[in-house]
């Protein structure tokens, strides 16, 4: 839980605890709030998910891998049109990038 919202809560529930006398209404407060905290950790969690993957989408799109035509290694270039060669780092061939878009 992140530390402003635990320190909001220590001081509602401290609150209630103060105003509310009778034990019973503040036993089914307390529950009802903990079901609010735990849809909203659920529904921060998810986000945070979708974010990560959001991410790795884009680190995936702006990179993308070629062969070397000489030595045929593996070389990952930016995807970017306006990178037009890239020098091969095991056989130091200068490779021309035709870019197909
Ligand atoms: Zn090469």
């Amino acid at each position: 839980m992140e530390e402003d919202l635990k320190v909001f809560m220590s001081k509602t529930i401290s609150d209630l605890e103060n105003n509310i006398h009778y034990k019973e209404d503040l036993k089914y407060i307390k529950i009802k709030l903990v079901d609010i905290l735990n849809k909203y950790n659920k529904k921060i969690s998810k986000l945070n998910e979708e974010i990560n993957n959001l991410r790795k989408e884009v680190n995936h799109n702006t990179k993308i891998d070629i062969s070397c035509p000489y030595c045929n290694k593996k070389i990952w270039i930016e995807n970017n049109v306006n990178v037009n060669e890239v020098t091969c780092p095991k056989c130091f061939n200068l490779i021309e990038i035709g870019w197909k878009y």
